[in-house]
């Protein structure tokens, strides 16, 4: 292990990405002001106002594959940012900053390593025919699958798949938004793009981790109703359908095989 991930007894380690932001807030000159944010105190730990703080439905669950999330420079103070969510669930998630200049020596240390099989996750059209894979290999030589997933907006992540050598070697896994259907996902309608969070819980499922998957996307679907809910000044609703739905995710265990899931 490289970098410290949480732990669920005792007080936990700040994952990854809360520990990218807590670096990125100590170089900041002045307080970062989110556009659209809201003032005031928030948990540190889900980024909500304490009257909408969702800690306690944290998903707790095991998951093989890992995240590396080479993030903008801004992306880890946005409070918006799913890539956090993404730390919340799959214990195993990296984060970097990422900068055109310089590469920080730990990313190159995790692709080095060899438990991982590491995937860059980026549309197939901007990578040589040769790099891209639909599928995620199955696992050989023991190796768990690494999703590295670009954290940007779309003009950002296109500059950094282009001008960051050390991704150049591996493969480039392309996601079909089909898929999204086979798997039973489905889009949170946020923008017009797929959010971090969502491309991850695709990578999940691409890797035979369907119930991962879908826990993922129901506690995306929780964090936008109480993130929205805050914003318009209204209570979050424990009983609506996106706490319901990963209430019932929770219900199964992690074992179930993913024909029975897809039955409930
Ligand atoms: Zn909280």
């Amino acid at each position: 292990m490289l970098v410290d991930t949480p732990v669920s007894e005792g007080v936990p380690i700040p994952h990854a990405v809360s520990r990218l932001r807590a670096e990125r807030l100590a170089r900041s000159a002045k307080p970062f002001m989110a556009r659209g944010g809201i003032k005031g105190q928030r948990c540190s730990d889900c980024r909500l106002v304490p009257s909408h703080c969702m800690c306690s439905v944290r998903p707790e669950l095991p998951v093989q594959a890992g995240m590396c999330l080479l993030m903008a420079d801004i992306e880890p103070l946005k409070p918006s940012n799913t890539g956090w969510l993404v730390a919340d669930l799959v214990h195993d998630t990296f984060a970097f900053g990422w900068a055109r200049t310089e590469v920080n020596p730990t990313l190159l240390a995790l692709l080095a390593d060899p438990q991982w099989q590491a995937l860059v996750v980026f549309p197939g059209e901007f990578a040589p025919p040769e790099r891209v894979v639909h599928t995620v290999p199955a696992p050989h030589s023991g190796k768990r699958p690494l999703f590295i997933l670009l954290d940007a907006t779309w003009s950002e992540a296109r500059k950094m798949f282009r001008k960051s050598p050390y991704l150049n070697a591996l493969p480039v896994l392309s996601l079909n938004p089909e898929e999204i259907s086979r798997y039973e996902l489905r889009r949170s309608g946020r923008d017009d793009h797929f959010c971090t969070s969502e491309v991850a819980a695709l990578c999940l499922a691409l890797a035979g981790e369907t119930h991962a998957a879908r826990t993922l996307q129901a506690y995306l679907d929780v964090y936008t109703h109480h993130y929205l809910q805050a914003k318009h000044q209204l209570p979050p609703q424990w009983d609506g359908a996106a706490h319901a739905q990963l209430r019932a995710l929770r219900i199964q265990a992690p074992h179930f095989k993913a024909s029975v899931i897809t039955k409930l």
